[in-house]
């Protein structure tokens, strides 16, 4: 039996008890008054595939309007890079899409079509990267077992009159405050809450035995997910006030927690590649640049390797009015030395941009510049899914005043999914540069990205009328991007 089990079947569990996507405790649920967020999707009775499409959309633009994301494009790659890792296992070809919600609690969330939530809170609380994996695992398997709809299809039976997109709403206040989001749910409605809690439980013990051989397939440690659980569940024992979200959300009894480990003690012992330092250096960044009011070093020198601990000093550089040249010279080596991933040559690019951002007697930094470009090509060709590289060096050229430069870095490193930050950084590129059409499509594009249809369409317009003032500059550009921007939209409505 796995360690951590066995010291918390030796202890007494706290009674808390949970629902599936959403906490339900009946004396708050009839309480509270819910403002439900307006996801501006159709209000279908029906859950069909198209339907759930749709949904997906609306609940992107949602994410992307009325929640607090993430933007940081390194933290938003890493996230990615896991969890397509992850989903490329889940035995079913659709689409996941994963974003990251700035929010302390540790807490994740599936939404309708394939859609994924992980809270910054989440990153910092995980040990491993196979304990990150373990909960991006679970959620994904809500998706494949189609919880949602099944979810939904329950209520129905049992005689509710809640629509779609109210469960949808209930999801995306529910990430903020759980009883909020059921309360939403239900309306007001007495259910049987007896009922809805069996229903849920039954949801998450599938999305455990789903998401373990999933978490399995895909090369990380199968005890991972009953380690972080139970180490949770540990920790939060003796203060009940302080019970972490994904607790709420995810009830912890003794019995789901063997029943995690018996799962991934009937898998075969995987060789288990080494730990990814990418994980010690995202933990870094979100700790010190989220937080820069309590810059220090979060870790003691010794339990940091020698590139890490420059990653931090670096980090907290960055973080400072007037920052130094201190401490690039381990960054440049250790961004030479560094294939499997590109966080130190972005953080090189970041600081020499910073650097010249807040000098006015600066040094030389060609030798810096040079190895960092040289890298950044280096990676930005291997790393396709990734954005941040061909950010940071948008904004590198940018400080050199070199625009045009920016521009073609980024129209050569297009990216299919994900593009929000790149046509946005395209758009204030074009704006610096005073060409006020071609800012507006490119706003519009990264708005059609999130399937902020509405937002998208006024920007359009706004480019129109640009052009038609200049006598039509940009007629070819404007006609040739209506063209693509219209097919985009066509295969996102099909
Ligand atoms: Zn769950």
């Amino acid at each position: 039996m796995h360690k951590t089990l066995n010291f918390l079947l030796s202890q007494k569990l706290p009674a808390i008890f949970f629902s599936a996507l959403l906490i339900l405790t009946p004396s708050k649920v009839l309480s509270d008054a819910i403002h439900l967020p307006d996801l501006g999707a159709p209000d279908l009775s029906l859950y069909t595939p198209e339907a759930e499409k749709k949904f997906g959309q609306a609940f992107t633009r949602s994410l992307h309007t009325e929640f607090k994301l993430n933007q940081d494009p390194e933290i938003n790659d890493y996230i990615r890079q896991i969890g397509h890792k992850v989903a490329m296992h889940s035995g079913q070809n659709r689409e996941f899409s994963f974003y990251v919600i700035e929010n302390d609690s540790i807490n994740a969330f599936a939404g309708p079509n394939g859609v994924i939530g992980i809270h910054t809170g989440l990153i910092k609380a995980v040990k491993t990267e196979a304990e990150l994996a373990s909960v991006i695992a679970h959620e994904i398997a809500h998706i494949t077992q189609q919880h949602l709809s099944r979810r939904y299809l329950y209520n129905s039976t049992q005689g509710t009159t809640t629509s779609v997109a109210t469960l949808l709403a209930a999801i995306l206040i529910g990430m903020v405050d759980p009883n909020a989001g059921m309360a939403a749910l239900m309306g007001g409605q007495s259910l049987n809450i007896e009922k809805q809690l069996k229903n849920s439980r039954q949801h998450e013990n599938e999305a455990d035995y789903v998401g373990i051989k999933i978490l399995y397939d895909a090369g990380f440690n199968a005890h991972a997910m009953a380690d972080f659980f139970g180490r949770l569940a540990d920790e939060s024992r003796n203060n009940e006030f302080q019970i972490p979200e994904i607790l709420r959300t995810h009830p912890m009894s003794t019995n789901r927690l063997i029943q995690a480990e018996n799962r991934a003690n009937n898998l075969l012992p995987l060789k288990i590649n080494p730990p990814s330092e990418q994980l010690s250096l995202i933990k870094i960044r979100l700790n010190q640049l989220n937080s820069q009011r309590n810059w220090h070093l979060n870790r003691t020198k010794g339990e940091l390797s020698k590139a890490e601990h420059c990653y931090q000093l670096n980090t907290i550089e960055l973080t400072k009015n007037n920052s130094s040249i201190k401490h690039l010279n381990c960054l440049l080596k250790a961004s030479n030395e560094e294939f499997t991933h590109p966080l130190y040559t972005n953080l090189l690019l970041e600081r020499i941009t910073d650097l010249k951002i807040e000098n006015k007697n600066l040094p030389d930094l060609t030798i810096y510049e040079d190895a960092a470009i040289k890298m950044a090509k280096l990676h930005d060709s291997i790393y396709t899914q990734r954005i941040a590289t061909s950010v940071f060096v948008a904004d590198l050229f940018i400080q050199n005043q070199r625009p045009t430069q920016a521009i073609k870095w980024l129209s050569n490193h297009k990216r299919e999914k994900y593009s929000f930050a790149l046509e946005n950084k395209l758009a204030e590129i074009y704006d610096l540069m005073g060409v006020q059409a071609l800012a507006y499509l490119h706003q519009a594009t990264a708005q059609q990205s999130i399937f902020n249809f509405e937002r998208s369409k006024h920007f359009i317009d706004e480019a129109k009328r640009i052009n038609d003032k200049n006598n039509g500059t940009h007629n070819e550009e404007i006609q040739k991007f209506l063209t693509k921007y219209e097919d985009t939209f066509k295969k996102l409505s099909d």
